[in-house]
């Protein structure tokens, strides 16, 4: 089954028409335009064109039968097919070096199979992940910029092909939507872009009955992380560690002390993104040393 990118939300919102209803366990191949929606594509466009309002598209929502508030939406990411080519941008007062620059910038960059082709003059290996990807909030809507408890803007490098999310489920068919796929990020994000790819997205959407989690439980073949977006970035390593330690307990046979020192040597906090409304960390265990490395 394919849904169509033509079908875009700019917020995450209970009140959102879903575009599609599937069976829990669909696997679905989701169109996704660009963050830019696929209005940035030629070496001549420039940033003062772009129509902000249409930033940010995800691809949904879409209603998966049997899931209800307090339940887990299970999200298997198989496969990303890139675009031939992306768009990465710079602005004035945006990111971490928006200060040292003036004006808006944007190159358009060739993606040759696995490799960027980044001015002509570098090749960088691709490492595709998807930015935009979550459920509808609790309560009120949340714009397609901004991460939070739902999942959305994250920016994760993580969330790539192989991995598997967990959301917590808040309305009835959780309207799972995505978009915002990069073909190369960098931990942070801090120039505001990765590059921004149009790509079509293959997943296997299920459900677990219960079980929802605080905010985004990330597992790939060698471990789980806990995705967690806040006001500051010291706010955010506190509640993921916390909740880390919270999640291991019962998925181990030692103390709570004795978990906190192995978080401590083998467990590590990462910066996923640093540019947008809230900031985005990940703390990552291992599941070689987890007794039960389940979620
Ligand atoms: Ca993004
Ligand atoms: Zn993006």
């Amino acid at each position: 089954m394919k849904l169509a990118g033509d079908k875009v939300i700019f917020s995450f919102s209970k009140d959102h028409e879903p575009v599609l209803r599937v069976p829990a366990g669909t696997t679905l191949e989701i169109e996704t335009l660009d963050c830019f929606s696929n209005q940035l594509r030629n070496a001549d466009d420039t940033m003062e064109q772009l129509e902000w309002e249409r930033v940010n598209p995800a691809t949904g929502p879409v209603y998966v039968e049997g899931a209800e508030p307090g339940d887990t939406l299970k999200i298997t990411i198989h496969n990303i097919k890139l675009n031939e080519k992306g768009t990465i941008c710079c602005l004035e007062n945006e990111g971490t070096l928006g200060h040292m620059i003036k004006g808006s910038h944007i190159r358009v960059v060739k993606v040759d199979g696995d490799t960027i082709k980044y001015l002509d003059k570098f090749e960088i290996p691709t490492q595709k992940m998807i930015g935009v990807i979550g459920v509808a909030p609790k309560d009120k809507a949340i714009n397609t910029g901004t991460p939070g408890h739902h999942g959305g803007n994250m920016d994760t490098i993580l969330v790539a092909e192989g991995a598997t999310l967990y959301f917590p489920v808040f309305h009835s068919g959780a309207l799972f939507a995505m978009g915002d796929i990069h073909a190369a990020m960098g931990d942070g994000e801090i120039g505001v872009s990765g590059l921004e790819i149009p790509a079509d997205v293959t997943v296997t959407l299920d459900v677990i009955k219960g079980k929802a989690p605080e905010y985004p439980v990330l597992e790939n073949i060698d471990v789980f992380a806990i995705i967690v977006s806040k006001i500051t970035v010291d706010e955010a390593i506190s509640a993921a560690t916390e909740l880390m330690c919270k999640f291991l307990e019962p998925r181990m046979d030692i103390t709570r002390p004795e978990i906190i020192m192995l978080m401590s040597l083998v467990g590590n906090v990462q910066i996923s993104q640093v540019v947008d409304p809230e900031k985005t960390v990940r703390f990552v265990f291992p599941k070689k040393y987890m007794k039960k490395a389940e979620f």
